[in-house]
């Protein structure tokens, strides 16, 4: 069939493809992004919704900032808001030994920007008078905050179309390669496209398509666990997470103006890579409601009226995929964002924009390299 040509294609149209087909149009490039469903509709789409920056790696926070900086431009730069409210956000701890690793984390250079202030005893109960009792301290980021995660990839996609980006969902890719000097790629119903750059931001599905320029990487897929309750009167503008090395106790929650409190955490389950679905299991919501009685005694009468999961890639270091491929020359990755990747999603599209347009990035994206699992591949492909 015909092929179709642009400067870059894109493969992937979640928050990371669209918010990078719209940066690079702005950069000039003409691009193409291929999307197998739906703009938005996996992670990016059905996500918890925290703008977090506060307990990141120390070495994403460069990147977290770039995009919080973008976030609170978004009117200006796409003309909407994503309903991004920058309410601040708490990040609570049961035990007073964890309150010292909050201060460690907060007096770190890096997280300067974020003014992150702790809270303990009964100045922590007076500003934050509605958290349990066995609540012993907390950090306070007053510039987080938390947005509406249905928004974001189909409102990033709309600008970049206005902005003359050509967007293709349902289309599938089932094959990438490069000819020559440049790449071709064919999807499912036989169509090629081609391009002098490739960038691969396929979230879970991403090392499939690393995988045949010979750059497997150990990533892993979980569903992440949601539900939300009846809308009550608007009361807690504070996204509010908590700080813990014990899992079941990992919950963060956020009400909206409209009164609806959106809790997520605990176990995470197994998702059907095949059918595409990741589903809640009923311990994950039960768990919620216990943790969230010690949270925030409160919601204990609360009715949850729905609870759903999504589709999310992690690697081993909790760390994304992002930068330059190391085999092949014009190829780019943005996948597996381990759970913070909306936060970072209008960080990540400049960055990318950035490299693909200039060949370099002033933010920092070393650590997140795919060559730091070329041993790990060359040794499968060894085994193999
Ligand atoms: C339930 C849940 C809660 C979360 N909560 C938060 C949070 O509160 N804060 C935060 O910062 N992050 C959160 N995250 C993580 C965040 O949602 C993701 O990191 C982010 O959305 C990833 O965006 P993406 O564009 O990389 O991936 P996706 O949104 O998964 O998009 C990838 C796209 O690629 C497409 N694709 C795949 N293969 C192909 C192919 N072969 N051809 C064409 N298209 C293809 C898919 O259809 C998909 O639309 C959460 C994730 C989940 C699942």
């Amino acid at each position: 069939m015909k092929q179709q040509k642009s400067d870059v294609l894109i493969v992937g149209g979640g928050f990371m493809g669209s918010a990078t087909a719209f940066f690079l149009r702005q950069r000039g490039q003409s691009v193409t992004l291929l999307e197998r469903d739906m703009i938005g509709q996996y992670a990016s789409g059905v996500n918890f919704g925290n703008v977090r920056r506060q307990g990141r790696f120390l070495g994403q926070l460069e990147l977290a900032n770039r995009s919080r900086a973008l976030w609170g431009r978004l009117p200006e730069l796409i003309g909407e808001d994503l309903e991004f409210l920058p309410s601040g956000h708490m990040r609570v701890c049961y035990r007073e030994d964890e309150i010292a690793e909050l201060e460690a984390y907060a007096a770190a250079p890096e997280a300067r920007e974020l003014d992150l202030r702790i809270y303990s005893g009964r100045e922590l109960h007076q500003r934050f008078p509605f958290l349990g009792p066995v609540v012993k301290g907390g950090s306070y980021a007053p510039h987080d905050g938390h947005a509406n995660p249905r928004l974001a990839a189909p409102a990033f996609a709309r600008a970049a179309i206005r902005a003359g980006a050509r967007i293709e969902e349902r289309t599938e890719v089932t094959e990438v390669q490069k000819v020559g000097s440049q790449f071709e790629v064919t999807t499912r119903d036989g169509r090629v496209f081609s391009a002098d750059q490739l960038l691969i931001t396929a979230g879970a599905w991403g090392q499939k398509l690393s995988t045949q320029f010979g750059e497997p990487v150990p990533l892993e897929t979980f569903g992440p666990q949601m539900a939300v309750t009846e809308p009550v009167p608007y009361a807690l503008p504070t996204v509010i997470g908590v700080y813990t090395k014990i899992a079941e106790e990992v919950i963060y929650f956020r009400q909206i103006p409209r009164g609806n409190i959106i809790i997520g955490g605990g176990f995470r389950s197994k998702p059907d890579m095949v059918n595409k679905r990741a589903v809640v299991e009923p311990r994950s919501t039960i768990n919620q409601l216990q943790q969230m009685r010690r949270l925030l005694p409160g919601v204990a009468n609360l009715n949850i009226i729905r609870v759903w999961s999504g589709i999310e890639g992690y690697l081993p270091d909790s760390l994304p995929v992002m930068g330059r491929s190391g085999n092949v020359d014009g190829l780019f990755y943005a996948f597996g964002f381990c759970g913070h990747g909306f936060q970072l999603g209008p960080g990540v599209g400049d960055v990318m924009a950035e490299l693909l347009s200039t060949g370099s990035t002033s933010t920092s994206i070393a650590p997140f390299d795919i060559r730091r699992f070329a041993s790990a591949s060359n040794q499968q492909s060894k085994a193999s």
